[in-house]
């Protein structure tokens, strides 16, 4: 069956994408909806799994029994070469070193383009509406872009996406252009494979001839110094030369700990904006896209009323999660040939959906606002009254209301006996703040983060 579902698995991820990282994987056995792999390093694996765990289950799905989730053993088999390093007869068009201008056999720097992240693809609103637009003047290649582009959110939100689609975008645009995208971690590992194998010129040389360098999850150099010092001479010849760096990182340059200062204030220079947690609305939006995209191909699917509805609501926090379970539905139905009706989700869900409403306790939130305050825990009960005190109060009662089941008069009694009144002003004050106080919002997100993570 591996075979059959490569064949299909080749058209839905594109050539490139299927040699470099699903060919080097080996199907050992499903079992109990649980396909095992062997996969040569756990670099690749762990993109396969963020980026075709949903493809290969519905292929899987499709031509042998219901694959509700993946395993990787790490080269297991014989060791064999980093993906990255083996020579590709044809890369990816929108990378760099075609020209590799007499070296012999040198590794390609880039990593793939998912041909599905493309603007075409990014359903719009106002939480990344920004980024959004931000991307797309990035891709136009206009004199008036935003240099760099620093792209931050939380994981899941569609950083990595918008990356890709700004390289697709801007290559289709000027074709002749280098175009490299690559994580922070490919980055370091290139930088330290050129130490070592004392080919740091050609490393620099490479680097400073592209057009456009894209550097996903930045954050990962933080406390790196010597590949920080090698990013920052990059960034700023690249800077200065007028080319274009597009950066993402799960958070804002200055909440990155171990970031040097000069490489914040580099950063400041250019546009930073940020991707806000998904709306019930978006979520709508992007299953309903997603689900336009896999009816097209498969026109029997039928979906219950209601269904896409309660996954939207149900589903809160990543889009990624969002899409694996919508995937699932679909290996399910096309496996089954049977209609997705509300009670079929929530059966075949019911993991995701219990992890998803893992309970966050009254308890974890105060500790965790009190320590973001630096605040004692026993003042979220106690009386005070001062702003430093009470107004990190009102955010743990505004993030128990938003974050449990719990009622008002519930809470009250948590935060030492206080009346649902109280709790009620609590909230709406942080609400009406968080509207127009755009640092008390990013701390709320934030808060809510760790606490979800
Ligand atoms: P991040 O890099 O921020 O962690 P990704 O870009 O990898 O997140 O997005 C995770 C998944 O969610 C991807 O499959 C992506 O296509 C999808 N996704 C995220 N946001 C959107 C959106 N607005 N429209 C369509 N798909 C989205
Ligand atoms: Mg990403």
């Amino acid at each position: 069956i591996w075979g059959q579902a490569c064949a299909k698995l080749e058209k839905t991820v594109g050539p490139n994408n299927f040699n470099h990282w699903i060919k080097p994987l080996r199907l050992i056995a499903v079992e109990d909806g649980v396909a095992s792999f062997d996969s040569p390093t756990r670099f690749i694996s762990d993109w396969v799994n963020r980026h075709f765990a949903s493809d290969i289950m519905v292929e899987l799905s499709r031509f042998g029994s219901a694959v509700e989730r993946l395993r990787f053993d790490i080269g297991a088999a014989r060791p064999t070469p980093v993906a990255a390093n083996e020579s590709r007869p044809q890369p990816a068009r929108p990378q760099s070193g075609r020209h590799s201008r007499g070296m012999t056999a040198r590794p390609d720097l880039g990593a793939p383009l998912d041909p599905r992240f493309t603007f075409s693809n990014f359903v719009v609103g106002k939480p990344n509406e920004l980024a959004h637009a931000a991307a797309r003047r990035v891709a136009e290649g206009g004199p008036v872009g935003f240099n760099p582009l620093f792209l931050y959110g939380g994981v899941g939100l569609g950083k990595t996406h918008l990356m890709h689609a700004i390289a697709h975008d801007y290559q289709t645009r000027h074709p002749a252009a280098e175009v490299l995208y690559l994580s922070a971690e490919q980055f370091m590992y290139r930088f330290v494979q050129a130490l070592r194998e004392s080919t740091i010129m050609d490393f620099k040389g490479m680097f400073r001839n592209v057009n456009m360098l894209m550097v996903d999850d930045v954050q990962f150099i933080a406390g790196k110094d010597s590949t920080q010092e090698e990013f920052f001479h990059t960034f700023n010849a690249l800077v200065d030369q007028g080319k274009q760096i597009v950066i993402s990182a799960d958070r804002a340059p200055a909440e990155i700990k171990g970031l040097e200062e000069r490489i914040k204030s580099r950063l400041s220079c250019g546009l930073i904006v940020d991707l806000h947690p998904t709306t019930y609305e978006l979520r709508l939006g992007i299953l309903q896209s997603k689900t336009e995209v896999f009816r097209a191909q498969h026109p029997d699917l039928e979906m219950g009323a209601g269904v896409l509805e309660f996954l939207a609501h149900r589903i809160t926090t990543n889009v990624r999660v969002l899409e694996g379970a919508l995937q699932r539905l679909f290996a399910h139905a096309s496996l089954l040939r049977r209609e997705i009706t509300l009670d079929v989700a929530q059966e075949c869900l019911a993991d995701i959906l219990r992890t998803n409403d893992r309970k966050i306790s009254i308890d974890d939130i105060q500790r965790k606002v009190a320590e973001h305050y630096n605040i004692r825990l026993a003042d979220m009960m106690g009386p005070k009254r001062v702003r430093t005190v009470a107004r990190p109060r009102q955010i743990a009662m505004y993030l128990s209301k938003q974050l449990t089941s719990r009622s008002l008069p519930e809470i009250g009694r948590r935060f030492g006996g206080r009346d649902h009144t109280t709790i009620m002003h609590g909230v709406r004050k942080i609400e009406e703040l968080a509207s127009t106080d755009h640092a008390l919002a990013e701390d709320i997100a934030l808060l809510k983060r760790l606490l979800e993570a």
